[in-house]
């Protein structure tokens, strides 16, 4: 998909949490743009409109485009403490295919270099995060480094339907393990759980990484009545191809269980929602 890139200048780029990151145990997040270029079809940020820090340019055209908070880097060595613990990134994923051309993120890894909080999570599920691979050992080095990648299925024909500018499933596995060799701490975050065969989805996580194993099925009114939400384009998705039960909070709390399950037999921690996240936030 083309998409065009912009830049601006941010007034703070460390944002004290609330809510399901609260919850979970971080103190702050970290976005490094507004808008994110792998324009996923289920992504709860443009739902959150304003309240994610978005333009009404932003939730209308998901995907698009993005703009890069140009002086992240310079903003973050002010504001970087010994005893955060940060979210990388709850708004967008810092490797998502722009930052292939614009480059953030060495600099923003360098920053925490430099001035190392107590947690550093990286969420993403971009394997152009092995383009910094050098920094992210140095920067394990000085702090509770995770990277938390995500993986939505097994099956890479769905994940083409739900996620069609992401990286395939077997190439995301590469990735956790590339990084799991070089001694990162790494979770696999099976969110949103789309269809799939959860127990080898929890059978190749444990495989891949080396970290807990997180899942998060789709978020749905029923159960969360105000805040961020599935979009509406992953429903229509799941209404097209029969795949609704998907979205039903009694199939989702099987699914979860089928795969806490599977993880317990692999003797891997196991947590979905803000418990699952607080095993990535623990010092
Ligand atoms: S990668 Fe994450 S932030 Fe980006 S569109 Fe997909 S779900 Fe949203």
């Amino acid at each position: 998909m083309p998409f065009q890139i912009y830049e601006a200048d941010a007034k703070s780029i460390l944002s004290p949490v609330s809510g399901f990151l609260a919850q979970a145990g971080f103190t702050h997040s970290l976005t490094p743009a507004r808008n994110c270029t792998f324009g996923c079809s289920y992504c709860y940020v443009p739902t959150m409109r304003v309240h994610g820090g978005l333009r009404k340019e932003d939730w209308e055209h998901w995907g698009a485009f993005t703009t890069f908070k140009t002086n992240a880097a310079q903003l973050l060595r002010r504001a970087l403490k010994p005893d955060q613990v940060i979210y990388c990134s709850p708004l967008t994923d810092p490797y998502q295919p722009a930052e292939a051309t614009r480059r953030l993120m060495p600099a923003i890894l360098e920053a925490v270099i430099a001035a190392p909080p107590k947690v550093f999570v990286i969420q993403t599920r971009g394997p152009l995060i092995l383009r910094d691979l050098d920094l992210l050992i140095a920067l394990k080095a000085r702090t509770r480094l995770r990277v938390s990648f995500s993986v939505t299925t097994n099956r890479d024909d769905v994940r083409r339907i739900f996620e069609p500018h992401c990286v395939s499933i077997e190439e995301r596995w590469r990735t956790l393990r590339s990084l799991s060799d070089v001694g990162i701490e790494t979770s696999a975050t099976l969110a949103p759980i789309l269809p799939c065969d959860p127990e080898i989805l929890v059978d190749k996580a444990a495989a891949f990484s080396n970290g807990p194993v997180i899942a998060d099925p789709f978020h749905v009114r029923s159960e969360k009545p105000s805040g961020a939400t599935t979009r509406s384009v992953a429903a229509a998705i799941c209404a097209r191809h029969g795949w609704e039960e998907w979205l039903e909070p009694e199939f989702q709390r099987e699914v979860l269980a089928c795969m806490r399950s599977k993880a317990v037999t692999l003797r891997r921690h196991f947590g979905h929602g803000p418990a699952g996240f607080g095993l990535l936030a623990l010092s």
